[in-house]
């Protein structure tokens, strides 16, 4: 038997980890030098590492294991659909019953004027998708020169060069993935960072009307698209001013842009409605959908697409998919996990119940004297770590420190949370009790307390 088990001694894991797997986004030598954390199962909210420490899962695995870990049900639906049928594509005139069903179901779920689904199995993939599906819908629609699409900067679409070149992470964009043509970045409405001495009201219009700007520098007629996440989750879930969605839904209507909602986190559930374009009270026409699709147990991503888009691509050949789009296994496991999230009413749960307390419980932070910043919307929590609360002041020195003494801080005390920059994020999975809230806070304060300590002990708690 060639099986590595999860009974070999971590050291000996790790240094086979450190031989052969390469992490992404992660410091190669940095990781085998210290070791990667071997994370041998879970249940519930709770992981367990090789050492058999338990630690409370903040970040639903990577936001996608919406209700929790060790479902049977997700199980058996895989293991049924791989007896019945493991594979078919669905490019030679061909479907099967599993794509058909979720399609029909992701159809119901989504808004009025969405009833259709391409599908891929990554969030990447799908908006790799998206640029060329309104690329092409405008060609379509006799209008070729609309091409261009505009996103922000600090958002997040994916690590492809389509998705890489959408997102505005130059970190990225610097290592092999130059911008292709035909992507143009707008600011982001990231109040806490940039809204200087603005209301973030002002500050949320300020930020949507450099779309308008962008369109009338670039003509109406060479703008396809505008992508955006009604919550940046990679950027720092940033929640934006109540003024900036509203403004940017009227500026994409009256310029006729195609809105992209990017819901890879922010779908089913996530935020407490169905769809973060709920939410935010934005009408996409394109919604790019992954993670809690499946809750993360096996890897499906998709664009639900509205109906005149659909219907003008369906006239002739549209060159363009996967081997993998609409995979049986995925789309049975999607299907069950859907029927999971809605009889266990995981969405009203969200909103109405542990969504508020989440909120109230990370507010309680606000009263330690590194964090500026406490809020929340559905189940997306953040942070703002500041020596200066009334400035929101960055830290002297690199930015991003902080925040990673802070998340070596929670790891060792049980709580997956995560940073950015020097932002701690949390997204904890929608079947979290409000027991569990509270330890996760509990251990927050803690690291919380380590990492201010530290700071003090090496003379590193003064603004930049
Ligand atoms: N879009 C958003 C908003 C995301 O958060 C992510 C992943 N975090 C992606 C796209 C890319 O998805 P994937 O990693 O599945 O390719």
């Amino acid at each position: 038997m060639t099986a590595i088990t999860n009974h070999l001694p971590t050291k000996e894991l790790q240094a086979l980890d450190a031989a052969h797997h390469m992490h992404p986004f992660t410091d190669g030598n940095a990781l085998n030098a210290a070791g990667a954390r071997i994370i041998t199962r879970a249940k519930g909210v709770n992981l367990t590492d090789s050492e058999g420490h338990e630690i409370l899962d903040g970040m639903s695995g990577l936001w996608c294991v919406g209700v929790g870990y060790g479902r049977q049900e997700l199980v058996d639906a895989a293991a049924r659909q791989m007896l019945e049928l493991p594979f078919y594509n669905t490019f030679f005139m061909t479907s099967h019953v599993p794509v058909i069903a979720l399609s029909a179901k992701l159809a119901e779920l989504a808004p009025d004027n969405i009833n259709h689904v391409f599908y891929a199995s990554s969030g990447s993939e799908s908006n790799d998708t998206n640029i060329r599906l309104v690329r092409h819908y405008w060609a379509k629609k006799g209008k070729p020169t609309k091409t261009t699409l505009i996103s922000r900067k600090n958002g997040y679409h994916g690590s492809t060069l389509g998705g890489g070149s959408l997102g505005g992470m130059a970190s990225m964009q610097n290592q092999g993935c130059p911008i292709i043509p035909g992507i143009h970045h707008i600011d982001q409405p990231h109040w806490w960072a940039e809204g200087g001495d603005m209301t973030p009201e002002e500050f949320g219009l300020e930020r949507a009307r450099q779309l308008e700007t962008a369109i009338l520098e670039i003509g109406e007629d060479n703008v396809a698209a505008f992508i955006g996440e009604p919550i940046q989750g990679a950027g720092g879930v940033i929640i934006p001013p109540s003024t900036y969605w509203p403004e940017i839904q009227r500026i994409c209507d009256k310029y006729e842009i195609l809105l992209i909602a990017d819901e890879v986190i922010t779908g089913f559930g996530r935020t407490g409605n169905w769809f973060g374009s709920t939410t935010m009270g934005i009408r996409p026409d394109i919604i790019t959908i992954a993670k809690t699709l499946t809750s993360g147990y096996i890897p499906m991503g998709g664009s639900l697409i509205s109906d005149e888009i659909a219907t003008t691509i369906a006239d002739g050949d549209f060159n363009h998919g996967y081997t993998y789009s609409g995979h049986p296994v995925a789309a049975a496991v999607a299907l069950e996990n859907l029927r999971i999230i809605q009889d266990e009413k995981l969405v009203e749960r969200v909103r109405d119940d542990v969504g508020p307390y989440f909120k109230a419980a990370l507010k309680t932070l606000l009263d330690h004297p590194m964090v500026g910043e406490a809020n929340s919307v559905g189940l997306m929590g953040t942070l703002a770590l500041t020596p200066d609360k009334a400035k929101r002041a960055k830290f002297k020195g690199e930015e991003g420190d902080v925040g990673l003494r802070c998340r070596t801080h929670c790891f060792n005390n049980g709580l997956v949370m995560r940073a950015v920059g020097d932002r701690m994020i949390i997204a904890p999975p929608f079947i979290i009790t409000h027991d569990e809230i509270d330890t996760l806070v509990e251990r927050a304060r803690k690291s919380l307390d380590q990492t201010y300590e530290g700071l003090l002990k090496d003379g590193l708690f003064v603004s930049a």
